[in-house]
């Protein structure tokens, strides 16, 4: 699932001013003047920042005659520092940079569109970046313009409703009676217990006054979770899952899950969320493959947990095709991402495993594969075949 950005000029701040979505549309028709290269272009780029880091989407539209290959520049006024990219060689001397077609997309007609990608890293974000050019030739001035064509037939970002009356499991605890989980949510341990333990707490809530506690300790056979009753095994095509989840102690480098699912796909193996490298990552017991892969750059586009305060979480798991997408605090996580195409430091590894994960049960709560206690809550969870929001 892309992230729907109006091609508007456009910054969306969150309250955190974090991240941004931006998206800026220049199209401008420069004569030929006898130039036997492209005489005009369109260029989208979309931009998704956050602190340190950003993606960006181009789509190039070539006004001019049709070309063999490409080759597309621009210039970022502020520090942004390409580090990778795809469907496209893309390098950076200075400020200025080259994108220049693969082997198999530098055919581009006239009128004809190509989309290519780039990530980097950025200190403190920085202005839209100027002088687009197609072969040499300017796409026009550095301002801005709004598109000529209709809008984008893509949703804004609304975030859905946060009502999950409908849904397979929508649970605030507040039925929760007693001081262990009981009902519709009972301990387990899948792979062998120690002391890790868990609560209905009274004292801290994100709804009402009860949640569910995880006493969560290091060590491989501390697991201890609270696992839902209900079977997920038809909740679909897309599963969406969205809890809200509070913790003490700050992800670990070392590996850690605290929501872990079933997984008819993998023979019952789980499919977790969880930490490494102090930043939230999917895991693959099957495999163990990461999502983001664990190198820096895949790292830096994933998000802390942040501790002391209740955070939103929401996925979508995709049942029917590759498609995994994350939002923290309604911020889709652009490392916890996947989707058919295989980008490098994201999702390249995941891919490596073509059928579609099948969630069937839902496990919150705490394991450890090294370093890491953790003390966590969790509170208004939802599951359904319709996004619920926060
Ligand atoms: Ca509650």
């Amino acid at each position: 699932m892309p992230i729907p950005v109006p091609r508007l000029a456009r910054r969306a701040w969150t309250a955190a001013g974090a991240v941004c979505a931006l998206a800026l549309s220049l199209l401008v028709a420069v004569p030929a003047s006898g130039s036997a290269a492209a005489s005009g272009c369109q260029v989208d780029y979309t931009v998704n920042e956050w602190t340190g880091g950003y993606t960006a989407e181009l789509r190039v539209t070539n006004a001019g005659p049709a070309l063999s290959d490409w080759r597309v520049t621009w210039t970022y006024e502020g520090d942004q520092h390409v580090t990778s990219a795809w469907n496209a060689a893309v390098t950076q001397t200075g400020h200025t940079v080259t994108a220049v077609n693969t082997a198999w997309n530098g055919a581009l007609a006239t009128g004809g569109t190509v989309g290519f990608g780039v990530q980097g890293t950025s200190g403190a974000g920085g202005p839209v970046p100027t002088g687009f050019a197609l072969n040499g030739v300017s796409c026009g001035g550095d301002t801005t313009t709004p598109p000529t064509t209709p809008p984008p037939t893509t949703p804004p970002t609304t975030p859905p409703s946060a009502e999950c009356g409908g849904a397979v499991v929508c649970d605030d605890f507040e039925n929760q009676a007693g001081s262990v989980p009981a009902g519709d949510w009972k301990f387990t341990a899948p792979d062998c217990q120690g002391t890790g333990t868990a609560a209905v707490d009274t004292d801290i809530a994100h709804s009402g006054t009860r949640s569910l506690r995880l006493d969560g300790k290091a060590g491989y056979c501390n697991h201890a979770f609270v696992a839902s009753t209900a079977d997920l095994s038809s909740v679909g095509p897309v599963l969406y899952v969205r809890m809200w989840v509070r913790h003490t102690t700050a992800l670990p480098a070392a590996h850690v899950a605290f929501v872990s699912m079933p997984d008819s796909s993998q023979g019952g193996k789980a499919l977790r969320i969880g930490g490494q490298n102090g930043a939230l990552q999917w895991n693959r017991e099957s495999d163990d493959a990461t999502l983001p892969a664990q190198s820096p750059t895949g790292v830096g586009l994933s998000r802390p947990l942040p501790t002391g305060t209740w955070q939103c979480l929401r996925f979508a798991v995709d049942t029917s095709a590759p498609g995994l997408d994350t939002w923290l605090d309604d911020e889709q996580v652009p490392g916890l991402h996947a989707d058919g195409v295989p980008t490098r430091d994201i999702d390249d590894q995941w891919l490596s495993r073509t059928t579609p994960p099948r969630p069937t049960a839902l496990r919150l709560g705490w394991e450890s594969y090294g370093t890491g206690d953790d003390t966590l809550w969790f509170d208004d969870v939802a599951v359904g075949s319709s996004p619920v929001g926060c």
